[in-house]
């Protein structure tokens, strides 16, 4: 098979053809949120053009097309994810995914003497919704540490793993430090001890090809956005007994069979747990993302990010000064880095004036910034879409910054 044609696929996202202050933007904020291609927008358009009507509730033929295009990409999806269509609840998102566990699953599950064990690795939207459980139920949190290099610490992960522990918490890669965790293991490990565990999938499915059922974690969260899906789109897998087991999180219309004022029925998962009117049009463009992103093939995505990626991390440590953190073999395409003198939000605004476009803050990870020291980094997080050409200018832009602050 021919090999992708980088330049022609880099086409099909229009924003990319932009100036920001009169320079060609590059855009290196895509473990905030990715660029959409043209084949997702035109999704999105069509979708409201040609069939736009509410799902489940019409007997009339837009009804019924909007259903099929709104189920059909729920099939899609859980199809790549590898795991049965019915177990994919669709949410706005990862946070709302979490959120969904932690007060279906674990609200009425844990008690006082209960622990979470989260990593320090995680983002908020993975640490805040056990916090506010963990105050309702008198559970307590346990961190697992990480080694210098920004790999999760896994014999003190064992170690931790004790029988208090209902469950763990794990980012499958990290947003900040890149560090792509051996999730497959950690989540035998805590099988084998009886503790359910949830991977949050944000940052992975972007980048590589995900078997949910090979990693045999209990739930699975992702968001849509960073992975060339609209914002406002995202899902939870979750083990069938575990849907069957959990009371609805929200409750409205769709997720009911029968409403009486004595009492009112569910209807099946994933339904249960899809109040309201979801995100139609953007679950067709999420549906619209997987097939682009499986038309170029995930392996492919992967080797062209791990080329951009070694060439960023060599210019990058040739510039006096500049510290990268997270340096995890294996590490997925984001590179948060410091500058000596310069502070992150100075290094950001001033490579924005250059046209580029990273991310400088605490990325949602206040305890890993903790952990580093630094109240925040720069990051730049590539996508397929960058070019070599544009690290080459990511490196001229901080050389000339640094410079500029020095
Ligand atoms: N987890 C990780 C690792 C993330 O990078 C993000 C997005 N920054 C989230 C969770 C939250 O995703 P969302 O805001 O789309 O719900």
């Amino acid at each position: 098979t021919a090999r992708p044609d980088w330049l022609r696929i880099r086409a099909d996202f229009p924003v990319l053809t932009r100036q920001v202050h009169g320079k060609p933007l590059i855009y290196l904020d895509s473990a905030n949120t990715s660029q959409k291609p043209q084949q997702v927008i035109k999704a999105v358009d069509a979708f409201y053009r040609e069939h736009n009507a509410n799902v489940s509730r019409a007997v009339h033929a837009l009804g019924s097309e909007a259903t099929e295009a709104y189920e059909g990409a729920r099939r899609k999806l859980a199809a790549r994810l590898n795991v049965p269509a019915d177990e994919l609840v669709l949410t706005s998102g990862t946070t709302l995914a979490i959120n969904l566990v932690a007060y279906s699953w674990a609200l009425p599950r844990l008690k006082q003497g209960d622990a979470i064990l989260l990593t320090r690795m995680e983002h908020h939207a993975n640490i805040v919704p056990w916090q506010l459980v963990a105050e309702r139920t008198g559970a307590r949190i346990k961190v697992v540490e990480i080694t210098p290099e920004g790999a999760l610490d896994l014999d003190d992960l064992r170690a931790k793993l004790t029988a208090d522990v209902k469950l763990l918490g794990v980012t499958h890669v990290s947003n900040v430090l890149g560090t792509v965790n051996p999730v497959e293991d950690i989540c035998r490990e805590a099988r084998r001890r009886g503790v359910a565990t949830l991977i949050d999938g944000s940052q992975a499915l972007p980048h590589r090809a995900v078997d949910i059922r090979a990693i045999g974690c209990d739930f699975y969260a992702f968001t849509g956005h960073k992975m060339l899906g609209p914002t406002g789109t995202g899902g939870l897998w979750a083990k069938r007994e575990h849907l069957q087991a959990m009371p609805p999180f929200l409750g409205g219309g769709e997720m009911i069979r029968e409403v009486r004022f004595e009492g009112t029925v569910f209807n099946d998962p994933p339904h249960k747990f899809e109040a309201g009117t979801p995100n139609i049009a953007g679950v067709v463009g999420l549906g619209a993302a997987a097939d682009y992103l499986d038309g170029i093939g995930m392996a492919e995505i992967e080797a062209r990010e791990q080329a951009l990626l070694a060439l960023a991390t060599e210019r990058l440590q040739a510039i006096p000064g500049l510290r990268i953190h997270g340096t995890a073999p294996g590490k997925a395409a984001v590179i948060s880095f410091q500058v000596e003198g310069a502070h992150a939000h100075d290094l950001a605004t001033l490579l924005d004036l250059e046209g580029i476009a990273v991310r400088s803050g605490h990325h949602c990870a206040h305890p890993l910034m903790a952990w580093l020291g630094v109240p925040a980094t720069c990051r730049a997080s590539l996508a397929f879409y960058n070019t070599h050409a544009e690290i080459e200018q990511l490196a001229a832009g901080i050389e000339k910054v640094r410079r500029l602050l020095a």
